[in-house]
């Protein structure tokens, strides 16, 4: 059996002529750029999302570097970010000359570790960007906090997270000063090429947000400040109304998928419930874990990658690749072992969770057409793996980062 990591074709072909619709109405239009498409979804966007205003932008990464631009961050300033996310985070830092600022995650759920925050601050530090990691909330209350006492401010990664609550029922993106998606096509919400969004309830914020998104022209043409082409295209915006309507669905699917796994898992002797094992454990997985899950709270962990812990990933790995099953390491470097970022002389000590995680997280198939059969085969896959495994040499060793 095959088992992609992502399978795209298939939710194409199940709306498929209305994609297609979309793709033409945008070619008779002409309005190839920010046209009426874009317009209609950004208001579509603001609505579902509950943000005051939502604007289109060319990329995910662009979203990042736009929001920074319109606060203001330049040479030398600081701004504070897990070590352990997607690239983009800390590159659009350092393309304006600012130093990411990086701190280790939580063990359970990947996120940036609120605790380690504070002491990172200094006199440069202007903002801070929790990464709302494979589609769970970061711990944005205590991040907040520390933000309000020293005057910085909040910058959502919500790459992989659009539409996902916090544990007070508020939706990511809303809770700091500006909220940044992206709709590349492996998100739970992707265009058909590169796409992203910024949202904000700042009135201030909107308006540098909007000019910089056109080189800060304005009126067109006279530049107080200096943005850049952060445009959005008519045929993404127009993919992207077609799809919004079906992303809870899509969600909804994905926690079902999730929550298969982890039964299957379970049944299978693999893994315990409570998402914490002994580390040196080489017979177990570790699953993932939504920790704020709760009464009225429906999108709290919504997936976008289902990421697994175990002893000898790599050679579990290769196992699941020879039987035709996809699988992903994100991420196998961490912003402080990046060749590009040595000049901030960072130690590796102080980021052990992360140096964990690189070494054994993986990430197994969860998109939403994913059927029961095969997960079945996924996990029967794994659970045959670790039977005839015994004399394998183990990869992390005896870490035991998960059990403080
Ligand atoms: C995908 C991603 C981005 C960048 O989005 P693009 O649309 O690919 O530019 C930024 N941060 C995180 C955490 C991501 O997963």
């Amino acid at each position: 059996m095959k088992v992609p990591l992502l399978d795209l074709k298939s939710q194409y072909l199940s709306m498929k002529d209305e994609l297609d619709a979309a793709l033409i109405g945008v070619a008779e239009s002409t309005a190839y750029i920010m046209g009426p498409a874009v317009k209609k979804m950004e208001e579509e966007m603001a609505q579902f999302l509950g943000s005051k205003y939502a604007v289109g932008v060319s990329s995910g990464t662009d979203a990042l570097l736009l929001a920074l631009m319109a606060i203001g961050v330049g040479k030398d300033d600081e701004v504070i970010m897990p070590t352990y996310s997607f690239f983009a985070t800390a590159g659009v830092v350092a393309r304006l000359n600012a130093v990411p600022v990086l701190v280790d995650s939580d063990p359970v759920t990947f996120n940036i570790d609120p605790t380690q925050i504070e002491a990172k601050i200094t006199s440069k530090t202007k903002a801070i960007i929790p990464v709302h990691l494979y589609g769970q909330s970061a711990d944005m209350e205590p991040i907040m906090a520390i933000a309000k006492k020293h005057n910085l401010r909040v910058i959502e990664d919500g790459a992989q997270a659009i539409s996902v609550q916090y544990k007070d029922g508020r939706q990511v993106g809303n809770i700091g000063d500006i909220g940044c998606f992206s709709f590349f096509p492996s998100k739970n919400l992707g265009c058909f090429g590169d796409g992203g969004l910024v949202v904000t309830n700042d009135d201030e914020l909107i308006d540098m947000i909007r000019i910089m998104r056109v080189h800060g022209g304005k009126p067109k043409y006279y530049h107080k400040v200096i943005g850049g082409n952060f445009r959005l295209d008519s045929i993404q915006a127009a993919v992207l109304s077609v799809k919004l309507p079906h992303l809870n669905d899509w969600s909804a699917k994905r926690r079902e998928n999730a929550a298969y796994y982890t039964k299957l898992l379970i049944e299978a002797g693999l893994a315990e419930e409570t998402g914490r094992i002994k580390f040196d454990d080489k017979n177990k997985v570790l699953i993932p874990k939504a920790v704020y899950e709760g009464p009225g709270l429906v999108n709290y962990h919504i997936y976008n990658q289902y990421v697994l812990r175990v002893e000898r990933r790599n050679a579990l790995r290769a196992f699941l690749t020879e039987k035709g099953i996809g699988n992903e390491v994100y991420y196998p470097v961490p912003f402080h072992r990046q060749e590009c970022f040595a000049h901030l002389n960072l130690k590796d000590e102080d980021y052990p969770v992360a140096n964990c995680a690189a070494t054994d997280s993986f990430a197994i198939p969860i998109y939403p057409e994913l059927t029961k059969e095969m997960m079945e085969y996924v996990v029967a896959s794994i659970a045959e793996f670790i039977k005839t495994s015994d004399n394998l040499p183990m990869e992390c060793g005896h870490c035991d980062c998960m059990n403080k």
